[in-house]
């Protein structure tokens, strides 16, 4: 199977051609992202209605560049994907739209995708995995544990209470006065940094639930950067907020692990979402993973944050258990990825 990907709900406009053997592997053909970072970086965050317009702009090119990549044509696809949400309502209905026209046009089928199914097969496209599998979703909107027994099937075992994982990341970096996306520029500066002299807050320690928060974190880490007055202050404190995620996302894993454990012979966490690109963050994990005697899996690098390429494969599953959605399939901004309707169309919520 050869599937045409989309992806427009937050900030990138990308699309991506993959195959998918009946065997499950995957090969990526092409993968183009087109990053709004700049578009946005002066507001210091995404601006819904510049990111729609944005959308409208790129969409075109970007999948006209993915096909050109791959080597192929339309006409040499044997379906279309696109992110039907959860995200930005505007930017989804731009990649939806256009997914949907270019599946009409060829006749081909279509495939509204969940953004976050996305994120959980993501792994996939660098080394085949067997279903089941413990995930750690962590993005720039969520912060979820979920028992991945297969596409559409999913179960939530924790989520945040408060702010995800990548946007405590984002909101922290803010507060030290770093650029947007915050991620990448607090794990760069903390690489200078040794974070022992701080001691940040730790949340929800003996909890017997699988959630997390990081609100407590966020206000004690704010409060220091006010204090911050050298290179090296900012550079210690970026290195104790790095690691003070890190340890949360890894001692509820644990927790999650070990139930996880009692019910599945094959043990293995995968991690995914823009914050699996943090190195601390997965080698913490790791090490971990390696106590519980799990098997540990990332993305690789280029397929942690916002791609197409996830996409496209995730449509291509849906694809090859028959399942395809209407033409009038809805964008929804909201979808949780646990809900049964996962596996049914998202045809008017
Ligand atoms: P969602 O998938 O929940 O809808 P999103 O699509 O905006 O949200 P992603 O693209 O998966 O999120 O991830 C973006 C987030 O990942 C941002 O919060 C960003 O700061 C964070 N991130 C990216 N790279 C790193 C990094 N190296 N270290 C820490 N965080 C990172
Ligand atoms: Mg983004
Ligand atoms: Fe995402």
């Amino acid at each position: 199977l050869v599937v045409l990907g989309l992806e427009t709900s937050c900030d990138e406009t990308a699309a991506s051609v993959v195959r998918l053997t009946p065997g499950g592997t995957a090969t990526v053909l092409s993968s183009v992202v087109h990053s709004q970072i700049d578009d946005h970086a002066a507001f210091g965050g995404v601006v819904p209605e510049i990111a729609a317009r944005s959308h409208v702009e790129m969409i075109a090119g970007v999948s006209e560049r993915a096909m050109a990549e791959a080597g192929l044509g339309y006409g040499e696809l044997d379906g279309v994907a696109a992110t039907a949400g959860p995200g930005l309502v505007g930017g989804v209905m731009v990649g939806l739209s256009f997914g949907k026209a270019a599946a009409l046009a060829r006749g081909l089928p279509f495939v509204g995708v969940n953004h976050l199914e996305g994120h959980a097969v993501s792994a996939r496209l660098g080394a085949p995995v067997a279903y089941p599998f413990l995930l750690l979703l962590v993005s720039g909107g969520h912060c979820q544990l979920l028992e991945v027994r297969g596409i559409g099937d999913m179960s939530r075992l924790g989520t945040t209470i408060d702010d995800a994982a990548g946007e405590a990341f984002d909101k922290i970096a803010k507060a030290m006065g770093l650029g947007y996306p915050g991620g990448p520029a607090l794990e760069k500066l903390a690489a200078s940094g040794d974070g022992s002299r701080f001691d940040l807050p730790r949340a929800l320690l003996g909890r017997k639930d699988c959630d997390f928060s990081f609100s407590g974190l966020k206000t004690a880490a704010s409060r220091l950067a006010q204090a911050c007055e050298t290179d090296q202050d900012r550079a210690d404190l970026a290195d104790a907020v790095q690691s003070a995620i890190a340890r949360q996302l890894a001692e509820r894993s644990e927790r999650a692990m070990k139930d996880y454990a009692e019910k599945h012979e094959h043990r293995l966490l995968v991690v995914a979402g823009g914050v699996a690109a943090n190195k601390t963050v997965r080698s913490t994990l790791e090490a971990v993973a390696a106590r519980q005697s799990f098997s540990f899996l990332a993305p690789p690098m280029a397929y942690c944050t916002d791609n197409a390429a996830m996409i496209a494969l995730a449509g291509a599953e849906r694809l090859q258990l028959g399942l395809t959605s209407d033409i009038d399939t809805a964008a929804r901004p909201r979808w949780p990825l646990d809900e049964a309707r996962a596996l049914a169309d998202p045809v008017h919520p």
